[in-house]
């Protein structure tokens, strides 16, 4: 499925994470977005249901499933715009951490752009599995 936002964003590559928390249940709506002119990227957005609704199993689909199409509509009806660079993207940065490396993805239309963080960027998200065990 692939959905035009009103800004010219072409939504796609949806997917729905469901995972428990501490006490409560999480559900995680992510997708691609990409208005073909700048760099693309990940949007998400989450929603929370208390873990203590599990209990009663009819209620709990209930509640699930409007969470799911909540956080759906939370994306695709909110204003889509792109997350702040980080400063590993300046080009400065490579004179700074000249061992560094920028890699690159493809999306499904052959557009080719740079990654979010470089390798050993600290703000990468594979670096900070690593840190923490
Ligand atoms: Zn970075």
């Amino acid at each position: 499925m692939i959905v035009t936002t009103d800004n010219g964003y072409e939504l796609s590559d949806f997917s729905v994470d469901i995972f428990e928390e501490g006490e409560y249940i999480k559900v995680r709506v992510e997708c691609f977005a990409d208005d073909r002119i700048h760099v693309p990227f990940h949007l998400y957005n989450q929603g929370v249901i208390d873990k203590a609704v599990e209990s009663d199993s009819k209620f709990f689909y209930a509640v699930l499933a409007r969470m799911v199409t909540e956080t759906l509509n939370g994306i695709l009806t909110s204003e889509i715009t792109p997350p702040d660079k980080c400063e590993c993207q300046d080009h400065y940065w490579f004179k700074t951490h000249p061992d560094d490396r920028q890699e690159y993805c493809r999306t499904k239309s052959g557009r080719i752009y740079p990654k979010t963080h470089t390798i050993k960027c600290p703000n990468n998200p594979a670096n900070r599995r690593k840190k923490n065990g």
